[in-house]
């Protein structure tokens, strides 16, 4: 084997010697989001973050530059003009001194020059699958068989990873060195080692798989300063009207920045947006004794009620107990001021420290776009990390611990606070508490939030964040600076100072800002009559339309109207003509039978008319006459009533009864004596019986009211041979009780008496009403039936009141 095959085999085993499925793929960095919060993971949005852009810019120079066989100079200078071009002399010159370090610390050799996907990767089955754990690098440079990674690093940290560190210790090879340009160091480092890489890379892929198989909630913390998806995770809520997308540049500002942004814009930009190099950059600060105290009472409070009682205090000695003594009582001091002031809020509960908080505000801002300034939507995510979070009687109370006396900012960052935990958790009400450990005191400053304030707080955050998205990218010098007793602890101060204006400069500089202002107003004032003689032409071309649109209208009412014209003269003929025929069709005979017809009707009606007239005059007279009769007669008749005899009640009743029965007779079609004959001949050769219960016939049978009960009583035992008669079938004693008191008058020769007559008068009501519940009668029939009844009732009532009142 030559070495040239070695080397490519080698090359082989490490760069993926068993290559994962690309989306089964994580590059470290990927993984240790991973380890931080599983929802930092998502889809990015575009960040507004040129020190990334300024990272890869400086790359594709040194590309560039070592893939030109141009002079050096000439390489250089071609390079930079087509890497850096769009960016401020602040950043030109950081960006050219790195290129110009990265040259000095590599310069150009006859070696080969690897800059693409450059990788090395730890790869496992996770559910069957096969994942993997990739670590990049900037660069390779191959001599023969010995090569050398390089990881580009501009930052003041440039350690690798453990995980990083893990997978080149696992897939090192003899020939291999791994170097990281350090070029804010203007050092080449090798990377160190490590004795356990599969541990390591075994623990890593825990994570994954876990990530895989049981994915989590967000879990904040100090990484989301560096998390792509604070914007849209939901822990820095969206307080504006909008949506993020990735038209959305985002920029974030965390607390101190945004205290920093209070006294001085360019401060907080060149942080926040531009990412300048600091000057006061320390590379390990030993522990103050603030942090301390904030350490101590965070672990001493949260989730310990025990803690939060006055008489516990001393447990607070345990935890310093490796403190030296001085420094242990300077910080009990402070912590038994902190609880004595804690005492005033009864149910407190402190549930977490060091929490996240903040919302994000969209405003209206700028972008570079073709090195063009452009308009771009910029979301602003302000994020504080709350010392303290807890709640007092349910409502949301945040307390900062400060070693320092009361300061102005502290306003803002307790507005940060209230806004971000209202929205975070859905509470109306906030409380935050600043606490003031002081040498010799503690004090403390409490400040609720209720819905109105957190509207002020809102629209005032929007306004700063309108401040922020107006920072042009590319240009750390848009932003404003403010100078004054802040610069003094400004971490930019030398090169603020260095990229301020003279007075000289100011000058030149308002004289284009007063005439690029003027360009501008000329630009708009061109614009707006250009829009202007657009909107007008548009009008005169709208007119003209409308113009003939009623012309239209006017020519097509004209030629309904001749249209209706000519139709009116057609129908006034065929009128006309109409008329005519009419008149002709009338003929005079018609005329004269009409009216002589018509005057028949109406002397007709006259007369008529007349007629009912007289009649009706006639009527009310006889009514009169009659009226009067009765008032004559009625004395009499009641005297009449008085006097009359039993003999002739009798015969009266008698009498009545037997028109009764005839009555009945007719009823049932027999109304003469010859139809009654029939029928008795009818019974007696039909029935054997007939003649027995008859006995002598009867010549006349309409004048024997005896013999017509008989037949009726037959005729109800014999409803077949009689069945007109059918409904008097239950009227059989009422018909049987008649007979024998009409025989038992007939059969005595003494004259009758009150109680002979109440007795035959009582049967034959009876028989009456037995008669007219059959319902069998109607009409005048009913009507006699009815008036037999009243008149048998009158004739007999006196002889009953009489023997009553015996
Ligand atoms: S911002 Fe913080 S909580 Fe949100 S996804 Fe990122 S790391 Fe997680
Ligand atoms: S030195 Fe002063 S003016 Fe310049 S950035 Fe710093 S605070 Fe602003």
């Amino acid at each position: 084997m030559t070495p040239f095959e070695t080397a490519d085999l080698q090359k082989l085993v490490n760069y993926n010697l068993i290559m994962a499925d690309k989306d089964n793929t994580y590059s470290t960095n990927q993984i240790k989001k991973l380890s931080e919060c599983h929802s930092s993971l998502g889809k990015n949005n575009q960040l507004a973050a040129p020190k990334l852009s300024r990272w890869k810019d400086l790359n594709q120079a040194i590309i560039d530059w070592w893939n030109n066989d141009a002079i050096e100079a000439t390489s250089v200078k071609i390079s930079e003009q087509n890497n850096f071009q769009f960016y401020d002399p602040i950043q030109k010159k950081i960006l050219s001194e790195l290129f110009t370090k990265f040259r000095e610390l590599y310069p150009k050799k006859n070696v080969d020059f690897e800059f693409s996907f450059i990788t090395k990767e730890a790869t496992k089955q996770i559910m069957g699958e096969e994942y993997g754990i990739t670590t990049h690098f900037t660069y390779e440079f191959t001599n023969g068989d010995y090569s050398e990674y390089i990881r580009l690093k501009t930052a003041h940290d440039p350690e690798p990873a453990l995980i990083d560190r893990a997978i080149i210790s696992k897939f090192q090879a003899e020939n291999e060195e791994y170097i990281t340009a350090a070029l804010g160091k203007e050092e080449l480092i090798d990377i160190d080692l490590v004795d356990n890489p599969d541990e390591i890379i075994e623990h890593y892929f825990k994570i994954l798989e876990e990530y895989l198989t049981d994915r989590q909630k967000i879990k904040p913390g100090d990484y989301c300063n560096f998390c792509n998806m604070s914007s849209t995770c939901g822990q820095f809520p969206l307080v504006s009207e909008g949506k993020i997308n990735n038209r959305v540049r985002q920029v974030k500002v965390s607390k101190t920045n945004l205290v920093k942004l209070n006294s001085c814009e360019r401060r907080a930009a060149w942080n926040v947006q531009y990412g300048l190099p600091r000057e006061d950059y320390v590379e390990f600060e030993t522990e103050s004794d603030a942090t301390k105290f904030h350490n101590y009472a965070q672990k001493m409070l949260v989730n310990n009620s025990e803690n939060l009682d006055e008489r516990n205090i001393d447990n607070f000695n345990e935890v310093t107990s490796t403190e030296d003594q001085v420094t242990r009582d300077k910080l009990f001091k402070k912590y038994q001021g902190l609880i004595s002031k804690l005492q005033e809020y009864s149910n407190l509960e402190i549930k977490d420290s060091e929490y996240q908080l903040g919302f994000t505000c969209i405003a209206d801002g700028v972008d570079i776009k073709n090195g063009e300034l452009v308009d771009k939507k910029v979301a602003t995510v302000f994020m504080g990390k709350a010392d303290l979070v807890a709640r007092v009687n349910g409502v949301p109370l945040i307390i900062e611990l400060k070693t320092r006396p009361e300061i102005p900012e502290d306003l803002l960052e307790s507005q940060l606070y209230a806004l971000g935990a209202s929205r975070l958790l859905n509470e109306e009400e906030v409380i935050i508490l600043h606490v003031y450990s002081l040498e010799n005191s503690t004090q403390v400053k409490e400040r609720r939030y209720a819905e109105s304030e957190l509207n002020s707080i809102k629209e005032k955050f929007e306004s700063i964040a309108k401040k922020i998205g107006s920072w042009v990218p590319y240009n750390a010098l848009s932003p404003k600076y403010n100078v004054g007793d802040w610069c003094g602890f400004c971490e930019f101060r030398n090169t603020c100072s260095e990229y301020r204006v003279s007075d000289g400069q100011k000058e030149v500089i308002s004289l284009e800002e007063i005439i690029r202002k003027e360009k501008e107003e000329l630009k708009r004032t061109k614009n707006e009559l250009s829009n202007e003689k657009e909107n007008l032409i548009k009008e005169h071309a709208d007119l003209e339309e409308e113009r003939r649109e009623k012309l239209n209208e006017i020519l097509l009412l004209e030629q309904k109207e001749r249209e209706q014209t000519d139709k009116l003269n057609i129908k006034t003929k065929e009128l006309t003509n109409v008329d005519k025929a009419i008149s002709q069709r009338l003929d005079k005979k018609y005329i004269k039978n009409e009216k002589e017809r018509l005057k028949k009707e109406i002397e007709n009606i006259k007369k008529e008319s007349k007629n009912s007239k007289t009649i009706k005059e006639k009527e009310q007279l006889r009514l009169r006459d009659i009226e009067e009769e009765l008032k004559l007669k009625e004395p009499m008749l009641n005297n009449i009533n008085n006097q009359l005899s039993p003999i002739l009640v009798v015969s009266n009743l008698e009498n009545d009864l037997l028109n009764l029965l005839k009555i009945v007779l007719k009823d049932a079609g027999y109304e003469t004596h010859e139809k009654i004959n029939e029928l008795d001949e009818k019974l007696s050769i039909e029935t054997r019986t007939w003649e027995g219960f008859r006995g002598k016939k009867e010549p006349n049978p309409f004048t024997d009211a005896r013999y017509l009960i008989k037949l009726i009583e037959f005729s109800i035992n014999n409803e077949n041979h009689v069945p007109k008669l059918s409904h008097f079938k239950n009227l059989k004693n009422e018909f049987n009780d008649l007979r024998d008191v009409l025989n038992k008058e007939h059969h005595t020769s003494i004259n009758p008496n009150h109680v002979r007559v109440v007795e035959l008068g009582t049967v034959i009501i009876k028989v009456i009403k037995s008669i007219l519940k059959t319902k069998h009668y109607s009409g005048e029939t009913k009507d006699y039936i009815k008036e037999y009844s009243k008149k048998a009732n009158s004739l007999v009532k006196p002889f009953k009141k009489s023997l009553a009142k015996n």
